[in-house]
């Protein structure tokens, strides 16, 4: 299980969100963004635009960081 402080990380979570996971994406990515919220989480790659499906306690146990809309850094907003 999860920790307490992984689950929260996870349940802060909301569609804009950026989260970077510990097992990257076969094209190198470590880095999703959070495009739906429900049960599952619904994450979509920022390099090569695929979307994933994972249970939020696969996403609590994987999460490294979590970023907020607009403290993603970079110049694309
Ligand atoms: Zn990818």
């Amino acid at each position: 299980m999860p920790s307490a402080k992984a689950w929260e990380r996870v349940m802060q979570l909301e569609p804009g969100w950026r989260v970077q996971l510990r097992k990257p994406h076969p094209c190198g990515n470590d880095w999703w963004e959070v495009v739906r919220i429900g049960a599952d989480l619904r994450l979509r790659c920022l390099k090569c635009g695929r979307r994933v499906v994972l249970p939020r306690r696969r996403v609590a146990q994987r999460l490294k960081h979590a970023l907020p809309p607009g403290e993603a850094g970079g110049t694309s907003g």
